[in-house]
């Protein structure tokens, strides 16, 4: 048997960092990070056979918990008819339909594997659909690793972003604008001043890579109306949040109509599928029938929609979200008591599956409150946690989340090492 010590010592000779993701390397926590070998329902085994409750969900996609029956049962069966064919099947069409009917503002999709994909081609058709280059995001929120994404925010108000990593040129990030989340003034002033260079808006309603902040309603209005006055898209990044926090994501829970909508996690159930979708006549501009390219080799690949497919149809099972927010509350709940009752600053929030965890006196609204957060105090406790078998997110930009595998059982058993680890940080 390996120790995880030793197969991250292993790890960084052929692997840069040891992990083929960042966040995976636990550096903002310190410690080796847990190599798993494998995973069942709201449980994951690290390689020294130490178990884990599972408040990551591979980051989302895992809203059923790990191996569920009927999802492992449709990757078996679509295997043995042959992993890739490069041709159109019918299971895309399957997945398109679902997707289609579940989603009210998305008429036609296309399927992509990875949610950076989706961005940087939902980018590429709101520039070809408008003829237009600059485009509008918000710190704190992200939108997969494409090079014109990679900004960090000017000196000053409607100043020009500059790239947060190195590798990408300043004249792929000018046309990038980058603003304060869930401030409507500022969407006010830089449509006045660029409106008619606007090509589009990419938020995250509920924004997931700040920890989590969810958008007010009149910054998601001022943005809707804006985009609408102006002729520029409006791209709603549900990457994160579609099938999570209400089975017709964010939009639903704020009634905004997004030109655009991105999808990934939950609609590949763990395997690699995203999408990007809208209305018809905006999607018609991608090739073969538009001018705007895009392709993928194992894009709609028909394992991946398999799999996709069958978390679609149980996450649509009468009561599945009622169930999953009525436990995804009983632990933010149980965990702001414990926290209460062990005189440690912390709050939570959570909607549907997906949840935030802050140690902060109150609940932050934007980027520079969750910078608030002291790291030291959130590595004590994540690493208390995690000696106690429960596996959260290894950082304080991260959101948290909650499984249908997740029993009550399994809540009691996160609040009792929560109790142990919240005495810690008094000491
Ligand atoms: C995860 C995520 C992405 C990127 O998806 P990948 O599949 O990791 O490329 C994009 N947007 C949001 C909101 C995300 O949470």
């Amino acid at each position: 048997m390996s120790t995880n010590e030793a197969l991250f010592e292993r790890a960084q000779k052929t692997i840069p960092g040891g992990v083929n993701s960042p966040v995976r390397a636990f550096k903002s926590v310190g410690g080796a990070p847990r190599f798993i070998e494998r995973a069942n329902g709201p449980f994951m085994w690290d390689a020294e056979g130490k178990r884990y409750i599972d408040y990551i969900g591979s980051w989302g996609p895992m809203i059923l918990g790990h191996n569920h029956p009927a999802v492992i049962e449709a990757v078996e069966k679509a295997v043995t008819k042959g992993l890739s064919f490069g041709a159109a099947t019918e299971g895309e069409i399957e997945i398109a339909e679902e997707v289609c009917s579940i989603m009210p503002n998305i008429e036609q999709v296309r399927f992509v594997s990875s949610g950076t994909e989706a961005g940087m081609s939902a980018i590429r058709l709101a520039r070809g659909y408008t003829g237009r280059n600059k485009i509008v995001k918000f710190e704190g929120c992200y939108h997969g690793h494409s090079d014109s994404l990679l900004v960090k925010a000017g000196s000053g108000l409607l100043t020009f972003g500059n790239p947060s990593s190195s590798g990408v040129p300043v004249g792929t990030t000018e046309h990038t604008l980058v603003l304060e989340y869930n401030n409507p003034q500022q969407l006010h002033d830089c449509f006045r001043q660029f409106g008619d260079d606007i090509a589009c808006v990419i938020v995250e309603a509920v924004a997931g890579n700040m920890n989590m902040i969810p958008a007010t309603q009149e910054f998601m209005d001022t943005m809707r109306a804006l985009c609408t006055q102006y002729g520029a898209l409006l791209i709603v990044d549900e990457v994160m949040t579609g099938f999570r926090v209400a089975l017709k994501g964010a939009q639903s829970l704020y009634n905004v109509q997004p030109d655009i909508t991105m999808l990934g996690k939950v609609i590949g159930g763990g395997l690699p599928v995203a999408a990007f979708g809208g209305r018809k006549e905006v999607m018609s501009k991608i090739a073969p029938l538009g001018s705007v390219y895009q392709a993928g080799t194992l894009s709609g690949n028909p394992v991946a929609v398999a799999c996709g497919m069958a978390t679609l149809k149980e996450i649509q099972k009468p009561g599945f979200y009622e169930a999953l927010s009525a436990q995804t509350q009983k632990l933010t709940k149980g965990l702001t008591e414990v926290a209460q009752q062990a005189g440690v600053d912390f709050c939570t929030r959570s909607i549907g599956g997906m949840m935030g965890l802050f140690f902060l006196p109150e609940l932050p609204n934007g980027f520079n409150d969750v910078m608030k957060c002291d790291p030291a105090v959130f590595g004590t406790f994540f690493n208390a946690m995690l000696d106690r078998g429960v596996y959260l997110a290894p950082s304080i930009f991260e959101a948290g989340f909650v499984s249908a595998a997740h029993t009550d059982e399994v809540i009691e058993e996160t609040l009792t090492a929560a109790r142990e680890s919240f005495a810690l940080l008094n000491r």
